[in-house]
């Protein structure tokens, strides 16, 4: 049973994937309409990354930990690209790479470090990129360096929810949209699950409701808290304009605490950039405001450039003292 989005509802506990050959029952329950929170509003970008960095995750989880961690990230992209493959889901699926741009001689640095570890895994081959090279990569001057990642791609977010939504279903999985659960209790050998429709019992549960985490999970309530993430899409743009600031339409990224992350639009022709809205205070406009000045910041070119589009959705961050 799963509580929450079917962002990973066709994917097992055992680690085996929905494709036919298990005969046990899957169900999700979806508060809202399967789809509603964050997987079919966001960038797009198969990034796969952990935000601790490698060196932070050994000295707290342990070398092994912390490199499983790591690796745990790459795998997961792979089998995103299997899954997707598997179940023939039309979603746009591409795989120009991801360019993570360093602010500092520092980040760069740090970025090396990581990369050289990221490359003994098998198939890995991130490439380090030197500012006089940038131009190749990206039409801007903010960064001194970054890294290449070749296996990271783009999906349109809500089609790849729609195609996982149908393999789920064709593979025996059944979805209850507009079903809160209100609660959850281990007897000895399952779960009784309490929803808005009734009560069910499990032997598996998954609890996946990450930044949308309401009360009904008071013990996950108090490890995490949402953080808004908040896209801004500019109007369509001359094609050699995003051809010269996105060259191959890669994705973008960047390394810093409160950072954007941005790519073409699968037909090429906006320029889509997520990032952080401000912590309080706000309304709309200038939560819009504050992610446009990411855009700018990184291309000055787009000043005056209008925003078609913007929309904004949760994710889940850990309260420290948890971790
Ligand atoms: C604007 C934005 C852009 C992003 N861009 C990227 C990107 O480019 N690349 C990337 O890798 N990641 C990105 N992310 C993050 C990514 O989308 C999330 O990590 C991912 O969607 C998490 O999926 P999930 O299924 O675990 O949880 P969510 O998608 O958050 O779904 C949780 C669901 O749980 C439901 N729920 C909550 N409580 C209950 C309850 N009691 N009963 C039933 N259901 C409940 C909610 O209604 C919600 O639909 C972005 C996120 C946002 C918001």
């Amino acid at each position: 049973m799963r509580c929450g989005n079917h962002w990973c509802g066709v994917y097992r506990p055992d680690g085996g994937s929905y494709t036919g050959q298990s005969r046990e029952i899957c169900s999700g329950f979806e508060k809202e309409w399967p789809g509603e929170g964050a997987p079919s509003r966001n960038g797009g970008i198969t990034s796969g990354g952990l935000r601790i960095d490698l060196g932070g995750a050994i000295r707290k989880f342990g070398k092994s930990r912390g490199i499983g961690l790591h690796r745990e990230a790459t795998f997961a992209r792979r089998f995103l690209k299997n899954l997707i493959r598997e179940n023939d889901i039309a979603c746009d699926y591409a795989l120009p790479s991801l360019f993570t741009g360093a602010i500092t001689q520092a980040d760069l640095s740090e970025q090396k470090r990581q990369a050289e570890f990221a490359n003994k895994t098998p198939a890995t081959d991130i490439q380090i990129i030197e500012k006089p090279q940038l131009s190749s990569f990206i039409g801007s001057d903010c960064y001194v360096g970054g890294v290449l990642n070749p296996e990271v791609g783009t999906i349109h977010p809500a089609k790849l929810v729609a195609g996982l939504l149908e393999a789920a279903q064709y593979h025996g999985a059944v979805v209850h949209g507009q079903t809160a659960v209100t609660g959850l209790k281990r007897t000895r050998s399952e779960f009784s699950i309490q929803t808005t429709r009734g009560t069910c019992r499990a032997r598996n549960v998954i609890v996946a409701t990450n930044g949308y985490t309401d009360a009904s999970n008071p013990w996950l309530r108090r490890r995490v808290f949402p953080v808004v993430s908040r896209i801004v899409v500019t109007e369509e743009l001359p094609s050699n304009l995003t051809a010269s600031l996105t060259p191959d339409r890669r994705a973008m990224a960047e390394v810093r605490k409160l950072y954007c992350y941005y790519r073409p639009t699968p037909d090429g022709r906006r320029i889509l950039l997520g990032g952080r809205e401000p912590a309080w205070g706000h309304g709309r406009s200038t939560a819009i405001k504050h992610v446009r000045s990411g855009l700018t910041w990184i291309f000055p070119d787009l000043g005056d450039v209008k925003l078609s589009h913007s929309w904004s959705g949760n994710v889940a961050s850990a309260v420290p003292s948890c971790l």
